[in-house]
């Protein structure tokens, strides 16, 4: 692992994985005072993609996000069209939980599914309540 790669990992990993942009990390390693170059930020969360270290998203904006790749706890996302908070559907919320049987019955059509890629709009819970009032 090269130094920049540790930085911008560690990044995702301080912040929780919340769904940055390369921007975003650009910011964060400059104010903690790491002198690194808005390429090399960009070139390397390409790598890490590329390597398998991180997810690429992209929701609304036309800018791509990032996560950590997390094998254990597959999840979609749920974007809030008020407050443009970004939820992760896991546990009982996941759609992968939800669809098993789908998925089961695809694979016995003889598809291969490597990745489930949903993405849901709409208003979360918070924003529900505000409208309520
Ligand atoms: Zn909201
Ligand atoms: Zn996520």
């Amino acid at each position: 692992m090269t130094p920049q790669r540790e930085q911008v990992l560690k990044v995702f990993i301080e912040t929780n994985s919340e769904h940055l942009g390369a921007e975003e990390v650009y910011r964060y390693l400059i104010s903690r005072k790491l002198n690194v170059s808005k390429a090399t930020v960009y070139r390397t969360i390409d790598l890490l993609v590329e390597l398998g270290f991180l997810r690429r998203l992209q929701f609304d904006e036309g800018v791509f996000r990032y996560e950590l790749v997390d094998k254990e706890e597959k999840h979609s996302h749920f974007i809030c069209t008020s407050c443009g908070k970004i939820y992760e559907l896991k546990g009982e919320l996941s759609p992968e939980n939800v669809m098993r049987e789908y998925l089961q019955l695809m694979s016995s059509k003889g598809y291969i599914i490597e990745e489930v890629d949903l993405k849901f709009r709409g208003l979360c819970p918070k924003c529900t309540k505000k409208k309520k009032k």
